[in-house]
C-alpha cells in the first residue's frame, strides 16, 4: 500500500454532475484539492454519435457486472470518464417544478416533500445555468417554475420536421416547449469541461484518474473519515483528507458506504438509519417511434419536451410525467438499450438498413415519476453489488404513452407529408439495465433517523463526509436529474466553502 502523507483539505471522489460541479465551485478557495476518478478521460468524439451500428455495440457498458433481485447479472449503463455521465447526456437541463418539491399524491402513493424548497435551489439553478451555458425560453411551459433571470442563452432552433410537429402540437392546443439544453462551444456541455478542465487551471487542484476508490476508513470512534483507499491503476494508496465528498453517482457512493463497513458503522459507514442504498429511484422510463414518409438526418438534438400531463389528465388527477422527442434516433445512446424498438421496425419495413430505419422514424422519449419504496435497494449479497428494484407507478406511465399515442394520431393526421405510416408505434420500457436517472439512495432531511445525509448534505453520522451526487434526492420527480444534481452541488459547495474558512 502506497502511503500519501500529503494532508488534503477536501478529497471528492468522482467527476460527474455532481463531483466535477463541485470542484469547479471549490477550486476559488486555494484549498488543497485532491479529486479521484476511476474512469480514464473520454473523447467528446466518441459521444457523438454517428454511425448506427453503435446500437450494437456495448460502447457505454463498463466492464462490470451487478445482480438483480434474483442474483441474475447484468450490464448497468452507467459511464466511468472524466466527467461520468454527462460525457454522454443530451444535455437536457430542466428544473424540477415547484410542486416537485411538496408532498404529492401519485396514483400509486406519495412522493415525499423535500426538506428544502423550490425557493432554496432557485438561486443555485439560475448558477447552474449559466455555469452549463442553458440554452431555452421561458413562457411556453405552462409547468415551467418561477425563474429570477431568463435562460443564460436563447433556445436552439429545431430540426424542421421537428419544428412542423411542435406547431402542430400547439395548433392541437398542447404546450410543447424549447427543451432547455447545455450547450458550449464543442457540443454539449458536460461536467469535464464546465467542472473538471477550469478547476485544474487552479494548481491547488490534483486529479487522479484510473482511481477507484474500494474503501472509507473512519477513526476509531467511527466520527470521522480518517483515509480514503483507491486502486490507482495496480496500485493501492491511501489518501487523507479532512474533508470528503462522495459524488460516485447514486448507485455507486451507496455500494462504497455499504462495503466500506467497520466495527463502528457495522452496516455501512453513515448508515445508522439503515437507509442507505435503500429508496433507490430511477423513473419509469418508455421510448415510443414513429415511422415517418419523409427522410430526415437523425442527427439532430433533444428540443421539445411537453409537460401537459405532468401533473394529470382530465380524467386521471395524479401525475402521468414528461415527454421529449428523441433527438435524431442515429445519435441516440438509449436504443442501444431498445432493441425491440429496431427490431419491431426491422419488420415493418423490410429490406431497410438500420441506418435508413432510423432516418425514416422520430422517437419519443416519457418519463414517469417512480416512487421510494424501502425494497428498490442496493445492497451487497457477498461481493456481489445487487440492485433490487420493482417498478412502481406504472398505470401512470402506462397511462402517459396511450395518451400520447393518441396525440400522435392527430400530428399524424395533420402532418401527412411527414407521416403516411400512421398506427406504427412500437414502444419500449428500459430495463434495468438502464440506470441514468438513479437517485434517492442516501437522501437527505432533518431527521437523522429517517434521512443519511443533513440538510447540507453532510452525513448525519460521519462529520466530515459529504455526498453531492444524485443519492440526497427524496423523490425523483419525472423531470430529467442533472440540473438538480449540478445546483446541488453549488449549493453544498457553498456549505463546504464556510466550513472551509
Ligand atoms: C445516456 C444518458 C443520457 C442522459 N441524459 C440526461 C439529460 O439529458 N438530462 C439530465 O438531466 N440527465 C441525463 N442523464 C442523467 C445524468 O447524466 C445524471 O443524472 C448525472 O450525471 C448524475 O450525476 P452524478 O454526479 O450523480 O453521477 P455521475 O455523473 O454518474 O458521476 C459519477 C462519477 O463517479 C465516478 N465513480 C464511480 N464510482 C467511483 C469510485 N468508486 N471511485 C472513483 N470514482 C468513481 C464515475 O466514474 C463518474 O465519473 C443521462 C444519463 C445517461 C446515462
Amino acid at each position: 500500500m502506497i502511503i500519501d502523507d500529503r494532508n488534503y483539505d477536501v478529497i471528492i471522489i468522482g467527476t460527474g454532475a455532481g463531483g466535477g460541479t463541485l470542484a469547479r465551485k471549490l477550486a476559488p478557495t486555494g484549498k488543497k484539492i485532491l479529486v479521484l476518478e476511476r474512469g480514464e478521460y473520454q473523447a467528446k468524439e466518441s459521444s457523438e454519435l454517428e454511425d448506427v451500428e453503435v446500437f450494437k455495440k456495448e460502447q457505454f457498458h463498463p466492464i462490470e457486472q451487478w445482480f438483480d433481485n434474483v442474483g441474475e447479472p447484468f450490464q448497468p449503463q452507467t459511464n466511468y470518464a472524466v466527467g461520468g455521465n454527462t460525457k454522454i447526456y443530451y444535455g437536457i437541463l430542466t428544473r424540477m417544478r415547484e410542486r416537485d418539491f411538496e408532498e404529492v399524491r401519485h396514483q400509486d402513493g406519495i412522493s415525499p416533500a423535500w426538506p428544502l424548497k423550490y425557493r432554496d435551489f432557485e438561486p443555485y439553478y439560475t448558477e447552474a445555468e449559466k455555469l452549463y451555458q442553458v440554452h431555452g425560453k421561458l413562457g411556453e411551459d405552462p409547468t415551467e417554475p418561477h425563474h429570477s433571470e431568463s435562460y443564460p442563452f436563447p433556445e436552439v432552433d429545431r430540426d424542421p420536421q421537428i419544428q412542423a410537429i411542435a406547431d402542430t402540437l400547439s395548433q392541437l392546443g398542447y404546450h410543447p416547449s424549447h427543451l432547455p439544453l447545455g450547450l458550449g462551444d464543442s457540443g454539449r456541455t458536460d461536467a469535464e469541461d464546465t467542472g473538471i478542465t477550469p478547476a485544474l487551471q487552479s494548481d491547488n487542484i490534483t486529479l487522479k484518474t484510473s482511481a477507484k476508490v474500494v474503501c472509507l476508513h473512519t477513526n476509531p470512534s467511527g466520527t470521522e473519515i480518517k483515509a480514503v483507499q483507491a486502486k490507482v491503476g495496480e496500485r493501492s494508496y491511501l489518501f487523507f483528507g479532512n474533508i470528503v465528498v462522495l459524488a460516485c453517482g447514486a448507485i455507486n457512493s451507496a455500494a462504497l458506504l455499504l462495503h466500506s463497513a467497520n466495527e463502528t458503522h457495522p452496516n455501512g459507514i453513515a448508515n445508522r438509519s439503515g437507509l442507505v442504498g435503500r429508496n433507490l429511484m430511477k423513473q419509469q422510463l418508455s421510448v415510443v417511434v414513429q415511422l415517418t414518409s419523409s427522410v430526415n438526418s437523425g442527427l439532430f438534438p433533444r428540443t421539445v419536451g411537453l409537460n401537459d400531463f405532468y401533473w394529470g389528465d382530465k380524467d386521471f388527477p395524479y401525475p402521468l410525467g414528461h415527454i421529449q422527442n428523441a433527438g435524431g434516433l442515429l445519435q441516440d445512446v438509449i436504443f442501444s438499450e431498445a432493441p425491440p424498438i429496431l427490431s419491431g421496425l426491422a419488420r415493418l419495413l423490410p429490406g431497410f438498413s438500420l441506418r435508413q430505419l432510423a432516418t425514416r422514424s422520430l422517437g419519443w422519449w416519457l418519463q414517469t415519476e417512480d416512487l421510494p419504496n424501502l425494497d428498490n435497494r442496493v445492497r451487497f449479497v457477498g461481493d456481489k453489488l445487487r440492485v433490487e428494484y420493482t417498478p412502481n407507478n406504472l398505470e401512470a406511465h402506462d397511462r402517459l404513452v396511450y395518451r400520447w399515442f393518441d396525440v400522435l394520431k392527430g400530428v399524424e393526421a395533420k402532418q401527412t407529408a411527414i407521416f403516411n405510416r400512421g398506427g406504427t408505434r412500437p414502444r419500449s420500457d428500459m430495463p434495468l439495465s438502464v440506470v441514468a436517472h438513479q437517485c434517492g439512495t442516501c437522501r437527505f432531511g432533518e431527521d437523522p433517523t429517517t434521512s443519511v445525509l443533513n440538510l447540507n448534505c453532510q452525513t448525519h453520522d460521519v462529520d466530515n463526509l459529504y455526498v453531492v451526487d444524485s443519492s440526497f434526492f427524496p423523490s425523483s420527480a419525472s423531470v430529467s436529474p442533472a440540473l438538480t444534481v449540478i445546483a446541488n452541488a453549488l449549493r453544498v459547495g457553498d456549505s463546504i466553502i464556510g466550513r472551509l474558512g
